[in-house]
């Protein structure tokens, strides 16, 4: 079943060897995964989002990592799927979300900083009834100016156009969080929930950011997306940004933020002090 989902759903995947065998590493991870949240073993490292007209940090992106003691490191794009399917993903999420924001409270404070922190919800996270209680409950807790929250969402949460999911939206507009849309371009091709739903900033799924250099058509889908997005008022972030090149054409299409390689890879907590002081006093 998870091969199959794996693969869009649309094919079969036939049994045949040694189901035991799968079930096990299956309850394997799951546990892991327990003892992951339950120990406090889940890391986040952060990657700074810079405004392209002043080459400025406005924020960052919060990621989640994860090394365990007998897999090693396993990518969140690995264990993120697999905690949606086993029913982790919301306890995973709230983890993040907690920490992300009193690690965003904590350097605004000691910084005198305005810098947002941008979270990654899975869909199933956001699809729970007290999604928007529970993310109250928190930024309370943490006492975060909802302000210094973003949340980034994938295209396919907003495809369940229901108006359970648009009033949950407005209310974590009105609280002042910001939401943007994630991987934009890769979901599905309908582009009505762009104006029905009260969103903040597109962010272009890096494949296309690859492809400006790719093939000849890439730098036209980038600028395709920068004017619907400009055209719906959103503003635009450009994810995966590798190279000069790259940001030099997102530049002349007045994309604002930028994030990728070229600037920096997701950091420690204790490299990405750095980063914040860097732009503090950027002479040095
Ligand atoms: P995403 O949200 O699209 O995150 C961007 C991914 O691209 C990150 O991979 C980041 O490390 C990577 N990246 C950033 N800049 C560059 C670049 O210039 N070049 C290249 N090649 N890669 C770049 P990461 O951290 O492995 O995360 C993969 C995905 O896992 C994320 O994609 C997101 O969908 C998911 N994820 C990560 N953390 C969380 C989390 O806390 N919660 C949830 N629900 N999902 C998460
Ligand atoms: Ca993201
Ligand atoms: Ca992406």
């Amino acid at each position: 079943m998870y091969e199959a989902k794996k693969k869009n759903g649309n094919v079969s995947i036939i049994y045949s060897a040694d189901l035991n065998g799968i079930n096990d590493s299956l309850l394997m991870l799951e546990t892991k995964l327990h003892h992951a949240l339950e120990n406090n073993t889940f890391e986040l490292h952060y990657q700074p989002k810079i405004t392209v007209e002043t080459g400025k940090m406005e924020g960052m992106e919060a990621l989640i990592r994860w090394t365990d003691e007998e897999l090693g490191f396993v990518p969140p794009d690995q264990f993120i799927p697999f905690a949606e399917e086993c029913g982790l993903i919301a306890d995973i999420g709230e983890w993040v979300l907690t920490k992300a924001a009193m690690q965003a409270k904590r350097w605004n404070d000691q910084y005198n900083t305005n810098l947002r922190v941008a979270v990654n919800i899975s869909p199933k996270h956001l699809a729970e009834q007290t999604f928007v209680e529970r993310l109250q409950k928190i930024i309370e807790e943490v006492a975060l100016d909802p302000n210094h929250l973003e949340i980034e969402i994938t295209e396919m949460s907003m495809m369940d156009q229901n108006s359970d999911l648009i009033h949950k939206i407005l209310k974590l507009k009105k609280m002042g969080i910001t939401i943007s849309i994630d991987d934009f371009g890769t979901g599905y091709s309908s582009l009505s929930y762009l104006k029905e739903f009260p969103i903040d900033a597109l962010k272009i799924d890096r494949s296309f950011i690859q492809n400006i250099s790719k093939e000849e058509t890439g730098v036209a889908m980038v600028e395709a997306i920068i004017k619907i997005a400009h055209a719906l008022n959103l503003a635009v972030v450009a994810e995966g940004v590798e190279e000069e090149r790259e940001l030099q054409i997102l530049k002349n299409y007045s994309c604002e933020y930028v994030q990728g390689y070229y600037f920096s890879k997701p950091l420690n907590v204790t490299d990405f002090i750095h980063h914040i002081e860097k732009s503090l006093h950027p002479q040095n």
